[in-house]
């Protein structure tokens, strides 16, 4: 098995909850026999720019191209406020996205019994829940063109995006959320707004195309991305798989993501197209949440969201199922047991620091 981990732990927490992902695989290289991961190390956001003046040095970027999965911790901070916009912490991750072509990003939204006291919603609602929102991740609004402001002759100005998307792009983040699908409950809901849209009516045509032509066992169902958005906070426990654009999957993915509770849990994957020898796609894996600079340095960060992220890498990028499964138990227990950093802490809970939830996910693994 090839087996290279490219780390980019960033700015602020950046650090603090890669170390504990590290020890983690410390002890996988250690005790487990399918595992032996080769762990190298880059800069990227505030740090490389104070070392390299960059927001990632191109040494750094061939070693992202070349490993076998990318975990990236966060970047960012009110340090780095005023550099250069092309060399900004977040232009770092934007490259990366780019250069490494990915195009489809996975949000998962599960329910740690133990926190299910935390959701939004009510207990029952989200006890158990299990859902992944597959978002397009490089076309649509975003960067379709034209995208301008102009002058109009009596004073106004006009504003203009373009949702735009191809046939291809549809087909290829399609696959993928069938793909994934298969490995779980095995259904697809493809949310999109045909009803007002163009873009909605090809996306609608091309998934149901593929679904029938490529994936005839995993049922298909159709959802306008508002009613999407209405059935999540209704009965959120209907969906398996949502695959969406990316302006959708933008406003989905965060709503899905409050069920759960914390930002400090929830882990985020991105995959780019399979390579054509090997079948392997390149792939990054981060929390959702940002570097938090307020927090940095206290031990108050939640490595949860990290330790999951690289639970998404055993599963995704290296077919290892079994100890992905092991990571998201180890996560469940230690919750289970009443360990909680500060974050998702209530009245007399075991409050334990950053590295201590460390130690106690490799004790549970
Ligand atoms: P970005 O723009 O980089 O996404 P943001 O402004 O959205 O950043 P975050 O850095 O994600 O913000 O932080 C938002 C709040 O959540 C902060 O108060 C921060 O301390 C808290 N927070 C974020 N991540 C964690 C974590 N892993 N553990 C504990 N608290 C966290
Ligand atoms: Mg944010």
């Amino acid at each position: 098995m090839s087996n290279k981990l490219f780390l980019l732990p960033g700015d602020g927490i950046g650090p603090e909850i890669m170390d504990e992902v590290k020890k983690i695989i410390e002890w996988m290289n250690a005790n487990l026999d399918a595992i032996s991961f080769e762990i190298d190390e880059g800069k990227v956001g505030g740090s490389a720019y104070d070392a390299h003046g960059a927001a990632i040095s191109e040494e750094d970027m061939e070693k992202a191209m070349t490993a076998d999965a990318v975990l990236f911790g966060a970047v960012g901070g009110p340090k780095w406020a005023d550099v250069p916009y092309e060399v900004r912490p977040e232009a770092g991750l934007l490259r990366l996205r780019k250069d490494l072509g990915l195009f489809a990003n996975l949000r998962p939204a599960l329910c740690y019994p133990a926190l299910a006291d935390a959701s939004s919603l009510k207990k029952e609602l989200v006890e158990g829940l299990d859902i992944l929102i597959v978002r397009e991740l490089t076309g649509g609004v975003y960067f379709g063109e034209p995208k301008e402001i102009t002058d109009l002759p009596d004073g106004q100005k006009r504003a203009v995006d373009t949702q735009l998307y191809t046939t291809s792009e549809i087909e290829r983040i399609t696959r993928v959320a069938f793909d994934l699908a298969k490995t779980r409950s095995n259904r697809v809901s493809s949310a999109e707004k045909h009803n007002v849209m163009k873009s909605g009516v090809l996306w609608k045509e091309v998934v149901t195309r593929i679904g029938a032509e490529e994936y005839k066992n995993t049922p298909l169902e159709h959802v306008l991305a508002d009613n999407c958005a209405m059935q999540l906070v209704r009965n959120p426990k209907q969906y398996d798989v949502i695959v969406c654009d990316n302006l959708f999957g933008d406003i989905l993915s965060d709503v899905a993501a409050m069920l759960t509770g914390s930002l400090g849990m929830l882990p985020s994957a991105s995959l780019g197209a399979p390579d054509a020898a090997s079948g392997k796609r390149k792939a990054l894996y981060e929390p959702v949440h940002g570097s938090a600079p307020d927090i940095a340095g206290t031990g108050a960060a939640n490595p949860i969201a990290m330790v999951a992220s690289f639970g998404m890498a055993l599963r995704y990028s290296f077919g290892l199922i079994k100890e992905a499964e092991m990571v998201d138990a180890a996560i469940s227990n230690v919750l289970d047991k009443g360990l909680r950093t500060r974050d998702i802490a209530t009245e007399g809970a075991n409050v334990v620091t950053t590295s201590e939830m460390g130690d106690a996910i490799i004790a549970e693994l």
